[in-house]
């Protein structure tokens, strides 16, 4: 088939992990696709570039976890050998180390969530509060992922969620709000108890080996997104950045064309690839898109700052572990930092240690000057690890992500997309984007990625279709459970009259 004149034209809009999974197997597909990207290179929150001097740095450090058997997948394909092996990490707050996790998959594998708790080497939290998590193992079993499920808890928050299952107050903020701060980049009171419960499931709970994670061995954009980017190249689909969309061009209920400043791309076929904060700036300046109640509605959807700084200092300080998370330093902010020397080809070598540290629902942060941030970085780094106070930092980045990650937040589930739109031909795909998949994060954005290609063959009947691998079924004894729960849950409802809040 000669492409460009007989093959459907896909027009894909914004080049992180969605927008490059979709028009990567699209164009090998044989479709005519463009891809779009607002930014000056692909990658979207996980870009990296090189600083004036020459060195690396990145949207925020980006951690592979085991349950990403997609990425992994496509890394294979690519022929790629960017990550670490499994590294271990550490939990600090002011008080010093309070946990240690083990590579889950190397120790014997017990039913979940056996594991989880038995192996983490907790230093202070005593046993008592560790067992106050047994009740909400409950709710961990009723929140099957389903759009019920999500309906029923979205609207609680996290902590609501903790405190109804009488998690203790020290598990909860030691523990827990800790794992909400990295993991859904907000504290407890501002979390959908939904997205708490599928987050820590897929994380954590689901198989004992799933917190087990990888990093790459340089910046996610060097390692994997260039190489990546000039396979989609290869199989003919165009890679275009510096191209801001700002509308879709719709005829007899259908999208014809995508506008991007003066220009207009043709399209059989659009894909949104782009953020909340994106997507609701294109609904904003879209006179088609705002005809429609549920591109409206995206406006009740919010965003989360979070900082990335990276630190090289004039002396190496022995970091135990690679990677770490911290709790307990600001009231709403999670803060992570990792030892590049340990985790980065390029840094391997270098005299002084290289230290990337990001904060995550970092408000506070953004409006200080970076020399006071890099000041707060050095002070909290030191409280971990007392050796920092005496280093000096030669050379530091800051890089502000202003509304940037995908807010959770109590009852904004009704107000998400799923990937198909009123527009029989406009599809949606990222990491906000519902699914049932049960994914989170980098690979979430991936697998809906692939969805809204395969949505697009199935729309064209060309090609075939994306192969996606499930998450690994649940262990017996949660299936069991989960069916249990589910039939007592439609008994219930046979004779109960509806009266009750979801
Ligand atoms: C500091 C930090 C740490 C993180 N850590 C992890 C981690 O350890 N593990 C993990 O799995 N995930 C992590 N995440 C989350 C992860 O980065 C995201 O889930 C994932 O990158 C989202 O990919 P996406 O393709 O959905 O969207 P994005 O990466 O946001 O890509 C959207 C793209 O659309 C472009 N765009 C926006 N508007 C337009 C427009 N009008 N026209 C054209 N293009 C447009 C943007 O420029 C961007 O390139 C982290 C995020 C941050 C910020």
């Amino acid at each position: 088939m000669n492409q460009t004149q007989t093959s459907p034209k896909v027009i894909v809009v914004g080049a992180g992990w969605a927008g490059l999974g979709s028009a990567y197997h699209l164009a090998q597909q044989g479709y005519d696709v463009t891809l779009l990207e607002a930014g000056g290179y692909p990658g979207g929150l996980v870009a990296g570039w090189k600083t004036a001097q020459g060195r690396s740095v990145e949207a925020g450090i980006h951690g592979f976890w085991y349950p990403y058997r997609n990425i992994f997948s496509l890394v294979k394909k690519l022929g790629l050998n960017p990550f670490t092996d499994w590294t271990r990490s550490s939990q600090y707050s002011p008080n010093g180390l309070e946990v240690e996790s083990p590579i889950f998959q190397q120790e014997p594998r017990l039913p979940t969530p056996l594991g989880t708790f038995l192996y983490t080497r907790f230093k202070r939290l005593p046993l008592s509060d560790r067992l106050s998590a047994l009740p909400l193992l409950y709710a961990v079993i009723d929140f099957d992922n389903s759009d019920e499920a999500w309906r029923r808890y979205d609207s609680v928050t996290a902590r609501e969620l903790f405190k109804q299952f009488g998690v203790s107050a020290r598990l909860y903020k030691e523990s827990f709000e800790p794992m909400l701060l990295v993991g859904l980049f907000a504290p407890g009171e501002q979390c959908s108890a939904a997205a708490a419960l599928g987050m820590l499931y897929y994380f954590i709970l689901a198989h004992q080996p799933d917190f087990d994670v990888v990093w790459c061995r340089g910046t996610v954009g060097e390692q994997i997104f260039r190489p990546w980017v000039e396979q989609i190249e290869q199989a003919g689909g165009r890679v275009l950045t510096q191209k801001r969309v700002s509308d879709v061009i719709l005829q007899g209920g259908k999208a014809t064309g995508v506008v991007c400043g003066e220009e207009v791309f043709e399209a059989d076929a659009v894909i949104f690839s782009v953020g909340v904060t994106g997507m609701q700036k294109i609904v904003g300046s879209s006179a088609s898109l705002r005809q429609f109640p549920e591109f409206c509605n995206l406006m009740n959807l919010s965003a989360i700052d979070v900082l990335a700084t990276r630190l090289w200092f004039d002396r190496k300080v022995t970091v135990p572990l690679p990677s770490n998370a911290c709790f307990g330093f600001d009231n709403t902010t999670g803060w992570t930092f990792f030892d590049l020397n340990a985790l980065h080809d390029e840094w391997s070598h270098e005299p002084g240690s290289v230290i990337e540290a990001d904060f995550y629902h970092a408000n506070q942060l953004l409006p200080m000057s970076d020399a006071d941030i890099i000041t707060k970085v050095q002070r909290d780094l030191a409280t971990c690890v007392p050796e920092f106070r005496q280093a000096k930092v030669i050379d530091s980045s800051v890089i502000r992500l202003s509304k940037a990650v995908t807010h959770f937040s109590p009852g904004s589930y009704p107000s998400m997309l799923p990937g198909t739109t009123s527009l029989a031909n406009v599809f949606m795909s990222g990491d906000w984007i519902i699914t049932r998949h049960g994914s989170w994060s980098q690979e979430k954005a991936y697998v809906t990625g692939l969805e809204a290609a395969n949505r697009v063959i199935d729309r064209f009947g060309m090609g075939t279709s994306a192969p996606i691998l499930p998450i690994e079924p649940d262990e017996p004894h949660i299936q069991i459970a989960r069916s249990a729960n589910r039939t007592m849950r439609e008994l219930a409802s046979s004779f109960l009259p509806p009266l009750w809040l979801p």
